[in-house]
This record gives structure tokens, C-alpha cells and sequence, in this order.
């Protein structure tokens, strides 16, 4: 087989290969290391390697697999968004802050996808605190879009999407605030999912706003997504907001058949922000599934036009209490010599946090603040529940609800830096959905000018089942999920 097979494979073949000894899982993970040597320079996607340990688990797993034991997951390589805690492995979250942090303990989700048998590659370059939507607030500089280096893979998890795209890793892992798994999925052309609220344990992952954050798959298939899902999911003793929800083999689950499937297409979400062609693009993957035999229903979710100042409110409140913790004492970087505690901590936290950070911390200490509270932040969270109230009385006549997931393909880099509510509106379709707590997915769904689209499937609660096997019809359907950037070992 030769580099470009394997970095094609799915995650069904190469378990197939795996299991039937025909590949080894160091070779495997040999592969991917080298792909990421070769080529990393020019994404700025992997902040940390992790060689050795990968290619221990690696003959670990190979001893697995030779003794006839192990799942479908087990001898993959993956790579981890560097918000996940991982035990004596460095965990930035992007940030100057966290820059030399190495947690004591794995997130629950990096011990489940160990347990899995999978091969820690390396962790994945973030926008700083997963704040931001084209990867371009990391202290470690900016990531790459392989489809077209002068343009932003999106963001939060553009690091992780944008190895994903350039074959890297057959999986990784992403989170999802308001966007930030399936706005850069789909500016690179992959297939990412942000589970619903409480699917997966946060338990270990860096915290931006409690209440809105869900980690998830980001893989080229929704079937590959879907046993990543499985192995990602599950209630946590160590996080209370982890649902005591059963866990569905969610790839056993997928058979494409979507007869009389009821998908609801928001009037809201087909505006004067969404670019034309995005627009046509996602008419087509819908009459695709149309086709296929579901029905496209018009639906409203009046709404939706609060969500970007209801979000704007709640996840900066949210992270100024979280980001508090990081004051040079108790976490994070500690600024030379203070001269008293106020200079301390004045000084850690300027150097230590980047600008869009600050501004969150501000916005959300006002809005917090005794004198706004009951105007910004109490508003908010009544808004929040009216646009949660939106999905479930359209929930009440459809399965799904679909739309773009973002308004444009990618865009150029340092276009937005300079313009932070231009920036924000890059998720005006994809954080009403974790205000209400739903799942929800983006598909590749073409190109325009050589460039991904996303579709974007958002899911009643608990129901990842319902929108992964859309996905999968679509991808059964067309050939848009095997398109691959000109890039690296996919150069032509
Ligand atoms: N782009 C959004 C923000 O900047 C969402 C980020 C995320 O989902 N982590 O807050």
C-alpha cells in the first residue's frame, strides 16, 4: 500500500488492515509522524509531537492485535486539540499562559480514546483559549489552511482540522463553543460533530464557557466520526454536567437509509450574510438527500438573530470566571519580580493572556458586574431560552435542521483580525445550536473556487444517531468527503 492509500484509508479499513496483520500499527503511526515532519512546517498545525510514546502505544496495540483482541479503534493514530488535559505532556490551549503547563492527569475523553487502543500523535495547534474563529489568535502563531495557504483554516480547532485535511491523522479531536469544531471542519473540508451538551465528559478540558463547551470528532467520514463518537461518550463521576445517557454504537447504528426523513430548512439561516454560492452549494448536498428520499420542509427559527449578542454575553461571563484561576499563583505564567501582589497579578495575566482574550475577560467582568448584571448577563440567559424554545417547537415537526455551517468558504488571513464582530459573525449558524444544547454536524458539501463548503446537521438531544446517518447518506451519495487539498502527499 502506498502513503497516499493509508492517509486515505478510513478508519473501517484501516482497522481491517489492522486486524488482519497486513499493516502494523507502528508503521502506521511511522506514516503520520512523518507526514507531520515533512509538511508541518508549512501549516503550523502541530504545536507537540509525542513520537516516542506513540510508537510504544503503537507495539502495544500491535501485541493487541496479534494476541485476535482490540476494537475498531485500537492502533490508530490521533491527535488531540491542545485543550485537552494530557498527563506529563505539555497542554498549551494556545496560550502564552499555559505555555509550559503540563497537566497531572489525562481528560476523561484522552483516557477513553486511550482505553480505545488509540496512538497519541501529538497535540494540535488552537486559537488561544478557544477563542476565535480562523486560528489566528494562538501564541504560537498562525495555522495554515492546506487548501490555500494565504487563507485561515477557521477556528477554534483550526489545528486540528487543518491536519486532519493535510492527512495527518486519520482522527482528532476538536471543541465547540459556539462553532469551533464545525466552522473550521468546514473551511477544511472535513467531517466534524459537536456532540450534545453533556454527551462528553469535559472532565480535563480547559474550560472557555462551562455551559456551552462539548469536545467531539473531527474525521473525513461521519462514519468515521461516529466510532469516535462511541468511544469519546459516556457520563463521567467527574463531571456532573455528563448525561446518564445510554451510548449507541453510533457507527453500528448507520445504514443511510433515510426514507421520509423530515428536514427542516430555517428561512433565518438563508440571509443576506450567507455568500451565494455557499448558498447553492448547500441547496445541492439537500436535494441530494432530497433525492434520496427525505422531505425538505420550510421551517422559521425566529430567533436566530439574537443568538451572536446572546452568545456574546454569556461566553465571555462565563470565561472571565474561568480564566480567573490563571493569575501566576495558581495557574499559569508568573511575570519577573513583582514588586507587590496588585503588580503581580497585573502583570502575569497582561503578559500572559493575548488581545482577544483581555477582551473577553472585560466584556465578561461588565457584564457580570453588580451594577449590569440583571441587564447583560441575566437578559441574556432569557434570550438563550427563547432561542433553545425556537429548536424545540421546530423539533416538533422535523428530524433534522439543516443550513450552512458557516456563511463563507475560508477567508484570507489577517482579513477579520482587525474587525473582532466581523469575526463573530463567522458562527451566526452554529452557536445558536450550543445555546440550545443540540448536536450538531458539518459535512463536506463541495467547493467553490477550490475551496470547502459545509453543511451544517443539527439533531434533537441524544439524537448524534439521526444527523451522523444523514451524513452518511450523503457521503454515500457523492464524493465531496474524498476530495483532498493539493497539498503534501495529496499533491498531484
Ligand atoms: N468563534 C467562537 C468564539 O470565538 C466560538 C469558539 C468556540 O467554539 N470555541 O467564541
Amino acid at each position: 500500500m502506498s502513503d497516499s492509500d493509508v492517509l486515505n484509508a478510513s478508519v473501517s479499513e484501516l482497522h481491517r488492515l489492522l486486524a488482519a496483520r497486513a499493516i502494523s500499527s507502528e508503521e502506521l503511526t511511522n506514516t503520520y509522524l512523518g507526514q507531520i515532519e515533512a509538511e508541518n512546517d508549512a501549516l503550523n498545525a502541530v504545536i507537540t509531537l509525542c513520537s516516542e510514546q506513540a510508537l510504544t502505544d503503537a507495539r502495544e496495540a500491535d501485541q493487541t492485535l496479534s494476541r485476535g483482541e482490540g476494537n475498531p479503534l485500537t492502533g490508530i493514530p490521533l491527535l488531540h486539540k491542545d485543550i485537552f488535559c494530557t498527563q506529563g505532556v505539555r497542554t498549551t490551549c494556545g496560550s502564552h499562559m499555559l505555555e509550559s503547563f503540563e497537566p497531572a492527569y489525562d481528560a476523561t475523553v484522552v483516557t477513553k480514546l486511550k482505553a480505545a487502543g488509540t496512538v497519541t500523535l501529538g497535540k494540535c495547534n488552537m486559537d488561544e483559549f478557544a477563542m476565535g474563529s480562523s486560528n489566528e489568535t494562538s501564541y504560537f502563531g498562525a495555522v495554515k489552511n492546506p487548501w490555500d495557504l494565504n487563507c485561515v483554516p477557521g477556528g477554534s480547532s483550526g489545528g486540528s482540522a487543518a491536519a486532519l485535511a493535510a492527512g495527518f491523522a486519520p482522527l482528532v479531536t476538536g471543541t465547540d463553543t459556539g462553532g469551533s469544531i464545525r466552522q473550521p471542519a468546514s473551511l477544511c473540508g472535513i467531517t466534524g460533530l459537536k456532540p450534545t451538551y453533556g454527551r462528553v465528559s469535559r472532565l480535563g478540558i480547559i474550560a472557555f464557557a462551562s455551559s456551552l463547551d462539548q469536545a467531539g470528532p473531527m474525521a473525513r467520514s461521519a462514519e468515521d466520526c461516529a466510532h469516535m463518537l462511541t468511544a469519546m461518550s459516556g457520563i463521567d463521576a467527574g463531571d456532573s454536567t455528563s448525561a446518564d445517557r445510554a451510548v449507541p454504537d453510533f457507527a453500528a447504528a448507520l445504514n443511510g437509509e433515510i426514507e421520509g426523513l423530515r428536514i427542516g430548512i430555517p428561512r433565518e439561516y438563508f440571509n443576506e450574510a450567507l455568500n451565494p454560492e455557499v448558498r447553492e452549494r448547500i441547496m445541492a448536498a439537500l436535494s441530494v438527500l432530497e433525492k434520496a428520499g427525505a422531505r425538505l420542509i420550510d421551517i422559521d427559527l425566529p430567533h436566530t438573530h439574537y443568538a451572536i449578542a446572546t452568545y456574546y454575553v454569556i461566553a465571555p461571563a462565563e470565561a472571565s470566571a474561568n480564566l480567573a484561576r490563571y493569575d501566576g499563583v495558581r495557574f499559569g505564567h508568573r511575570c519577573d519580580a513583582p514588586t507587590d501582589l496588585e503588580d503581580l497579578y497585573l502583570r502575569s495575566r497582561s503578559e500572559g493572556f493575548g488581545e482577544e482574550v483581555q477582551r473577553r475577560i472585560l466584556v465578561g467582568t461588565y457584564a457580570l458586574s453588580s451594577g449590569f448584571y440583571d441587564a447583560y448577563f441575566n437578559k441574556a440567559q432569557q434570550v438563550r431560552r427563547i432561542i433553545a424554545e425556537d429548536f424545540h417547537r421546530a423539533f416538533e415537526a422535523v428530524d433534522v435542521i439543516a443550513g450552512p455551517s458557516a456563511p463563507n468558504v475560508a477567508f484570507q488571513r489577517g482579513a477579520k483580525q482587525q474587525d473582532p464582530v466581523a469575526m463573530y459573525m463567522e458562527d451566526v449558524y452554529t452557536l445558536a445550536v450550543n445555546l440550545a444544547g443540540l448536536p450538531g454536524l458539518s459535512a463536506p458539501a463541495g467547493l467553490i473556487n477550490g475551496m470547502p463548503v459545509g453543511l451544517q446537521l443539527v439533531g434533537k438531544a441524544f439524537d448524534e444517531t439521526t444527523i451522523l446517518n444523514a451524513a452518511h447518506r450523503l457521503q454515500q451519495d457523492t464524493d465531496w468527503h474524498t476530495l483532498r487539498p493539493n497539498f503534501g502527499a495529496f499533491q498531484s
